[in-house]
């Protein structure tokens, strides 16, 4: 099926045209600055991209735009809007109510505005995106699939807070967790891998700008590093993953912030960046580490440090571990990173195979031949789980 995948922000909103059985990307493209100016670019395998200023006022012009861009005589891959047999929407925050992706429907947009004080960046941009679908394409089914949904098989001891029940209770406050699409197409892929054993332990570890880690076993996850929001886990790109919230009352105290700014100095200005002081780039702190700058150094050993103890956490979690997979910017292309987290983790089975390890960007099993834990290099495809999921959902 002829899927439009749709991941609509605030002020942007990315597409691609895609085939759900087999993930044939016909078209993809962004569309920016919409509430402000607008621009579009659009690419086509082995075509030079297109790059028009087209005013955006609302998502309604950016869809549009998109639309006729796809069936542009010259520019286009499509004769009709009508050969888009679905369009899918990456949906941040699906809160408790979903564990897995749904037709968009009037209670479906009722659940998914209940779960914006969850996700309130997000959640009103994706709906504005699901909204601008709706009026240009009233007669194409729309899917939701939401980056909380894998992980909503968590036990009550992984996602509840130690705090007073009646917040879990009345206010929905526990552990949610994100990149759930990820983690769920990397961990199939892994799963197959491994031969679909009858009983499998698998750690998935997407490392990216943001970034997370999550436990999954016999393909169902029982733990991950982000929470309520995705601030939660290990330092990421700026983000700074578990604090000690004693750290908010001081800073808050000390400079006079309001929660607004200790949230964005959280968000914004930490992780990677803050303690290098560098960049939230991981290349960038690579270089400028090898050139002796002692806090870029510090702030890639903390994040390798931070991960092994992930690791640790949910091979015991998990009461052992089958495989461990690498995806995401840093998880795919960092050699050196991964080389980093594996090493010294022998006791627990994990041997990298230097050689094989040496490898960016492709699926790949890295682990000795003597490992007992396998390790892998699994590119995500976001975009091919949505396609398929709409696919199943329209078929
Ligand atoms: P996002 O979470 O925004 O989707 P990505 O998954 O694209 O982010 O990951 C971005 C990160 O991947 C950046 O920190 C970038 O430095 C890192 N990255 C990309 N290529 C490499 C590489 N060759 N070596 C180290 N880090 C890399």
């Amino acid at each position: 099926m002829k899927i439009l995948v749709i991941n609509a922000g605030s002020s942007s909103l990315k597409y691609q045209f895609m085939e759900s059985d087999g993930g044939e990307v016909f078209a993809k493209g962004l569309c920016e600055r919409i509430g402000i100016d607008g621009r579009l670019t659009h690419k086509v395998p082995g075509r030079e991209d297109v790059v028009r200023e087209i005013p955006m006022p609302t998502h309604n012009e950016a869809i549009q735009s998109v639309l006729d861009i796809m069936v542009d005589p010259e520019k286009g891959v499509i004769a009709s809007t009508d050969e888009i047999a679905a369009v899918g929407h990456r949906v941040l925050h699906g809160g408790a109510a979903f564990t897995e992706s749904c037709i968009i429907d009037d209670a479906c947009i009722a659940a998914i505005e209940k779960c914006i004080p969850l996700g309130p960046l997000h959640n009103p941009a994706n709906l504005m995106g699901i909204r601008a679908c709706q009026k240009i394409m009233p007669n194409t089914p729309q899917v939701a699939v939401f980056d909380t949904a894998f992980h909503m098989t968590m036990p009550p001891k992984a996602y509840i807070y130690a705090i007073p029940y009646e917040y879990y209770e009345k206010d929905d406050v526990r552990r949610y967790g994100f990149h759930g699409t990820t983690h769920r197409y990397v961990s199939a892929r892994a799963i197959d891998m491994l031969g679909n054993p009858e009983h499998s332990r698998v750690i998935s570890c997407h490392l990216g700008n943001g970034s997370s880690l999550a436990a999954i076993v016999d393909g169902k996850v029982v733990d991950t590093s982000m929470g309520l929001g995705p601030l939660a886990g290990f330092p990421m790109g700026t983000r700074c993953g578990d604090i000690d919230a004693t750290i908010l009352e001081y800073l808050m105290g000390r400079y006079g912030y309001d929660i607004k700014e200790m949230l964005n100095i959280l968000n914004k200005k930490s992780g990677v960046l803050g303690i290098s002081g560098v960049s939230s780039d991981f290349r960038d702190l690579d270089n400028a580490a090898a050139e002796g700058n002692e806090r870029a150094q510090l702030a890639l050993d903390k994040f390798i440090y931070e991960v092994r103890k992930y690791i640790g956490a949910y091979a015991t979690a998990m009461g052992g571990v089958d495989a461990i997979l690498f995806t995401a910017g840093i998880g795919e292309n960092s050699i050196d990173l991964r080389e980093k987290i594996c090493t010294g983790l022998e006791y627990m089975g994990i041997k990298m195979d230097h050689d094989k390890n040496n490898v960016r960007g492709k699926e790949a099993l890295v682990s000795a031949d003597d490992s007992k834990v396998k390790i892998y290099v699994i590119p995500t495809n976001e975009e091919l789980m949505i396609a398929m999921d709409t696919a199943a959902l329209c078929k």
